[in-house]
C-alpha cells in the first residue's frame, strides 16, 4: 500500500530489471504482477482445477522462483536449519542465523540466502528463513506472512546477497519497494476482489468482522493490519486509518487511502478555519471546538474526552452513532503524494505542517484498542 518515492537505488533496480517506467518504483509493482499473472494463466488459472488458493499460490510463485521457505516456529527451528543446510549439505551460512534475527539493534524478520552448493536446477537454489517466533510483542509472528512475501519480493527483484545479505533499515527505499510488492501479491487481487465483494454485499462500509472473515476463508496467515491495508487499497471509497496513542489518545499515524487522497488533492476543498495556523497541538489546547462542531484529524491532535472519537475508541459509541458527525482533514500540500500513499516517514514529516483540508462527513468509524495503541478506521 505504500508507493515508494524514486531514488536513486529503485531507479537503478529498474534499469537492472529492464523496466522502463515514469515512476520506476510503480513499474516495478506493475513488472512482478505482470509476471505472476502470467504463470497464474499457464498453470491454468485461478479455480479448482488450476490455483485454487492462496496457498496453493504462494507454492506456484516459489516453484517458479526455485526457493523453498524455511519458518522459524521456535528455537529448535535453528538447529532444524543447520542441520539440514549447513551439516548436509554444506552450505555453512545457515549455522550462524540467528545471530542475525536475535540482533538487539536490527533484528531480522527474514533473510533471503543464496544456496552456494546446489545444482542448477535445485527447487531450493534460494532459502527464504522467515523468524515467526511468537516472542513478547507477537510481532514478528504476526509479521510472519507479509515478511514471507517480502522476501519472495526480493527473489523477483533485487534477487539476493549470497552469504551476506544486506541488512537495510525499514525507510530504505529497496525496502519500501519491496513492501509495496509483497503487499500486491501476498493479497493477490483476484482473490482479494471477490472476497471483499464477497462480505460487503450490500453494504456500504468496511467493518472489522468483514476484514476478520476475508482473513479466515482467503488469506488465513495474514495479520489484520495488512488485510486491512490490502482492503483499503482496493476500495473506491475514501478512508482513512489512524493510530492514536492509548493515553491520553493523541493522534500518532494517519494513513489514507488512494480515494481519501483524491480528496486532499483538490484545491478547492480547503477547510476555512482561520484558527488553524502554526503549530496545531498548541493550538487545540488553546482554542475550543471548531465553529462547526466537526472534529480535526491530523497528526499531533489530541483528542478530547467529550469527542466523538475519545467515545468510539472507549467503546462507548456504537460504530453506527456516528454517522454524519463531520471531519476535518488536514494535509499540508495538496498534491504532494499525488495519488499514491506516502511512506510513514513522509506522513510524520509533512502532516506536522497543516495548510489545506477537507471535510468529510462521516458514515462508519471502528476502533480497537491493543496494547499500547488505538487504531480505528474512518470511512466518509
Ligand atoms: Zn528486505
Amino acid at each position: 500500500m505504500i508507493r515508494p518515492g524514486a531514488s536513486p537505488e529503485v531507479y537503478e533496480l529498474a534499469n537492472s530489471l529492464g523496466i522502463e517506467s515514469p515512476d520506476p518504483a510503480v513499474g516495478i509493482v506493475i513488472h512482478c504482477r505482470r509476471l505472476v499473472d502470467s504463470w497464474v494463466t499457464q498453470a491454468g488459472g485461478l479455480g479448482p482445477k488450476g490455483i485454487a488458493n492462496i496457498a496453493a499460490f504462494e507454492s506456484l510463485i516459489t516453484q517458479k522462483l526455485s526457493m523453498v521457505v524455511e519458518e522459524i516456529r521456535s528455537d529448535d527451528d535453528f538447529a532444524r536449519l543447520t542441520d539440514h543446510y549447513a551439516r548436509d549439505k554444506g552450505d555453512y551460512v545457515f549455522a550462524g542465523l540467528r545471530a542475525r534475527f536475535d540482533d538487539l539493534e536490527i533484528p531480522a524478520f527474514g533473510v533471503l540466502i543464496q544456496r552456494n552448493v546446489v545444482s542448477p536446477h535445485a527447487p531450493d537454489q534460494y532459502v527464504a528463513v522467515i523468524d515467526a517466533r511468537a516472542d513478547f510483542s507477537n510481532e514478528k509472528f504476526a509479521r510472519r506472512y507479509f515478511t514471507k512475501w517480502h522476501e519472495i519480493a526480493h527473489r523477483m527483484t533485487t534477487h539476493c546477497f549470497p552469504a551476506d545479505p544486506i541488512f537495510r533499515s525499514d525507510d530504505d527505499p529497496i525496502e519500501t519497494l519491496m513492501d509495496a510488492i509483497a503487499s500486491e501479491l501476498a493479497f493477490y487481487e483476484p482473490f482479494l476482489e471477490p472476497a471483499i465483494q464477497e462480505v460487503l454485499a450490500n453494504a456500504n462500509w468496511l467493518t472489522f468482522d468483514m476484514i476478520e472473515s476475508i482473513i479466515e476463508r482467503v488469506f488465513p496467515e495474514a495479520s489484520f493490519q495488512a488485510t486491512l491495508f490490502a482492503c483499503m487499497r482496493l476500495l473506491p471509497t475514501p478512508m482513512v486509518y489512524m493510530e492514536l496513542a492509548d493515553e491520553p489518545l493523541v493522534i500518532q499515524k494517519i494513513l489514507p487511502n488512494t480515494a481519501a487522497y483524491a480528496h486532499w488533492d483538490r484545491m478547492d476543498q480547503r477547510v476555512d478555519d482561520k484558527s488553524l495556523k502554526g503549530n496545531p497541538v498548541v493550538e487545540d489546547r488553546m482554542t475550543d471546538r471548531p465553529p462547526s462542531g466537526s472534529t480535526r484529524i491530523l497528526y499531533g491532535q489530541t483528542v478530547r474526552h467529550d469527542s466523538v472519537f475519545y467515545r468510539v475508541a472507549q467503546g462507548e459509541l456504537l460504530a453506527d452513532e456516528v454517522e454524519h458527525h463531520l471531519c476535518d482533514f488536514f494535509n499540508p500540500e495538496p498534491g504532494l503524494f499525488l495519488g499514491r500513499f506516502p511512506s510513514e516517514p513522509e506522513v510524520r514529516m509533512y502532516s506536522q505542517k497543516p495548510a489545506h483540508g477537507h471535510r468529510g462527513v462521516l458514515t462508519h468509524v471502528q476502533a480497537r484498542k491493543v496494547p499500547g495503541k488505538v487504531f480505528a478506521l474512518l470511512q466518509y
